[in-house]
């Protein structure tokens, strides 16, 4: 598609896409299921063989890829080609240079008295992985998923968000295409909340991403099906600036970290705490770089939101807080029909304000003053959501003990939150913000089964000590083995 048809359907009214038949659903679970069974054959070398060939493939096609994900979001293409592409690159070579060492079979260590034996974890896959995701990352989040769950072993049943359904049926398609995955390995059922339960239902593991509600719900789900489900939820990302802090990069990070993708970023710079010293100093700094962005044209830096609600929850907000007192630069809505607005700055924010507890998911940025950041601290342990935090000071030392003290599954010190694109480090909330992991050694291997495995080596017509007859003189002799205090 040529950029200027992409960008015309781009601004057209987004709508959701329709519930899939739970005929075809039930196919495509049975199909998943088969195509596991010849997948799960395959061992680790030869998976990480074939998932890499895939990904060349799907970055080799991308430019279509971006059309399709321009034409659902709206989002700048810098931001298609760094964030949802690039991220899922250095997924792709992390885990699979690490799947051997999480995947393939593990000696245990083995008590001494039963040194006649062998012991080892093996990795199983799960089988069917059930992958429920959000709209703000179409490709990043359901692929880069997709391809640990599949690199782990198991068929994926793809659950996209409503409102971006086409990218997650263009991502089927161009992997059957590539023809180096068992057919039905990967498919996507589209559809809301009816197609999310199917594929709870015809799943061996859940790895829901969303909001903190639904995600309750879909854990319920799952439970009363004994499935075990990974939650990565909403968040309120809290930057909490010090007075010592390296003020260029920090009002840097504030606006990218607040407003980048549209602000619709679950560890996105949600508010700002800045110590009294340098509050005036840091706001200047951010309202010059907010006013710097381009808002308009085929360079734009801001995108638009993705479905109408949207807009208007980051209205109300932002009516919220001048109502009880706050000053808020910008804000204007740019194109209501195009789901467009500027970003705003919100001064003299306060806790009781929905902008500084809420989740806004929009270009906001609202600045509280504290004496001290410990003060910040607290405020946002008193929350219910800890997904992502970051601390910015020149000393690091207490950059980081106060990070330690934050209740947030991810902190940064000086860093806004680059974690999704480590592979290396487990990605999650606490509290309300989510449950398990995903990336990291255990985000992979939550994505499958330990198997434990004994081999009682010799002598092999001989039965154990402890096993019958019971005797007195045994017991102690045992005892005494095993160094019983
Ligand atoms: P959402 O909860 O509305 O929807 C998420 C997915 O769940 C969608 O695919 C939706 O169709 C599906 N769904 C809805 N009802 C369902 C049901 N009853 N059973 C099963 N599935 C159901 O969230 P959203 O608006 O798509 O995404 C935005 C939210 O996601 C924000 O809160 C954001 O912070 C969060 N998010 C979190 C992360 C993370 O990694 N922690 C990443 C991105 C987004």
């Amino acid at each position: 598609m040529t950029n200027s048809a992409a960008e015309e359907r781009a601004s057209a009214p987004p709508a959701p896409h329709p519930e899939t038949a739970p005929e075809l659903a039930a196919a495509k679970a049975a199909a998943a299921r088969k195509a596991f069974a010849t997948w799960s054959r395959a061992d680790v070398p030869q998976r990480v063989e074939a998932l890499r060939r895939v990904w060349r493939e799907l970055a080799r096609r991308r430019s279509e890829a971006a059309d399709v994900i321009f034409e659902e979001t709206g989002k700048p293409r810098v931001e298609i080609e760094i964030v949802e592409f690039g991220a899922v690159s250095m997924l792709v070579d992390h885990f699979t240079q690490s799947a051997r060492r999480l995947l393939e079979e593990r000696p245990a260590r083995v008590p001494w008295i039963m040194l006649n034996k062998r012991a080892a974890v093996r990795r199983r896959a799960r089988g069917v992985v059930g992958i429920i995701s959000p709209w703000n990352m179409p490709f990043l989040i359901p692929f880069g998923d997709a391809f640990c769950a599949m690199l782990a072993g198991n068929a994926v049943l793809l659950k996209p968000s409503e409102w971006t359904t086409k990218t997650a049926l263009w991502l089927e398609t161009a992997i059957a295409a590539t023809g180096l995955l068992p057919e039905g390995l990967f498919s996507v059922v589209p559809g809301r909340g009816a197609a999310g339960e199917r594929v709870v239902d015809a799943a061996d593991l859940v790895l829901f991403t969303g909001s903190c509600a639904t995600g309750k719900a879909v854990a319920a789900r799952a439970a009363a099906r004994l499935k075990p489900a990974i939650l990565e939820l909403g968040g309120k990302h809290p930057m909490i600036v010090l007075a010592d802090a390296p003020l260029e990069r920090a009002a840097a990070a504030a606006v990218w970290g607040g407003v980048a993708n549209m602000g619709q970023v679950c560890v996105g710079v949600e508010r700002v705490f800045v110590e009294g010293e340098i509050h005036d100093a840091f706001v200047e700094k951010v309202r010059a770089r907010l006013s710097a962005l381009r808002l308009t044209g085929p360079d734009a830096e801001l995108g638009r939101f993705v479905f109408p609600p949207l807009l208007d929850r980051a209205l109300a907000q932002l009516e919220d807080a001048r109502k009880k007192g706050a000053r808020v630069i910008g804000g204007e809505v740019l194109d209501r029909a195009g789901l467009r607005m500027a970003p705003a700055l919100v001064l003299d924010a306060r806790m009781d304000m929905a902008v500084m507890s809420e989740e806004t998911f929009g270009p906001v940025i609202p600045i509280m003053k504290v004496a001290r950041a410990e003060e910040a601290v607290a405020l946002c342990n008193e929350g219910e959501l800890g997904l992502a935090a970051s601390v910015w000071s020149r000393d690091l030392q207490k950059a980081e003990a106060l990070a330690s003290a934050l209740e947030a599954g991810m902190v940064g010190v000086n860093e806004p939150g680059s974690h999704y694109a480590f592979g290396s480090l487990p990605f999650g909330g606490v509290k309300s913000s989510g449950m398990w992991r995903r990336h990291g050694d255990e985000g992979l291997l939550m994505l499958t089964q330990a198997q434990s495995l004994i081999v009682h080596e010799w002598p092999l017509d001989m039965p154990d000590l402890w096993w019958f007859p019971y005797e007195k003189r045994k017991a102690s002799l045992l005892a005494r083995l095993i160094g019983l205090p």
